[in-house]
């Protein structure tokens, strides 16, 4: 039987990302060569359209480039991705880093000036809460 693993749809090539492109990395095509792959976008999964406007996360809250507070919608994407895996008996991710949804080593600072605190976004940080592991992937 393969591994399971679940990964950041955009960086399968998946035109998810806030501004209707992708985060597409060949690299991650070895690593995922022997597993059985699940696709997931939180934000996709919460009913947010793509595009979209940018978020990050201020204080705890996820407000958009507009100052629209979005929050439930993160939430949302968070517990239906969390459900999702699961119910597909996955038990390990990989995550776009940044991503106020995805990110696990750092996320931006809410100020839309790309600056980078070291965070999580929230759905890496739910997922991790909840017993799923989310493994490293350098991008580089
Ligand atoms: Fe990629 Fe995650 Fe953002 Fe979806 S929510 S576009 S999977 S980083």
């Amino acid at each position: 039987m393969k591994d399971k693993i679940a990964i950041s749809a955009c960086l399968l090539g998946v035109n998810c990302k806030y501004n209707g492109t992708s985060n597409y990395n060949s690299k991650l095509f070895e690593l995922i060569k022997d597993k059985r792959v699940f696709v997931i976008c939180p934000e996709v999964f919460s009913g947010l359209p793509t595009p979209r406007i940018p978020s990050e996360i201020l204080n705890n809250k996820v407000i958009n480039e507009k100052g629209i507070d979005v929050t439930s919608y993160f939430i949302d994407g968070r517990e239906k991705t969390l459900r999702f895996l699961k119910e597909s008996g996955v038990k390990k991710v990989i995550l776009k880093d940044g991503s106020p949804s995805c990110g696990y080593s750092y996320i931006y600072d809410g100020t839309f000036t790309h600056t980078r605190v070291d965070d999580m976004g929230y759905t890496a940080k739910y997922l991790k809460e909840n017993g799923i592991e989310v493994i490293f992937f350098n991008e580089g």
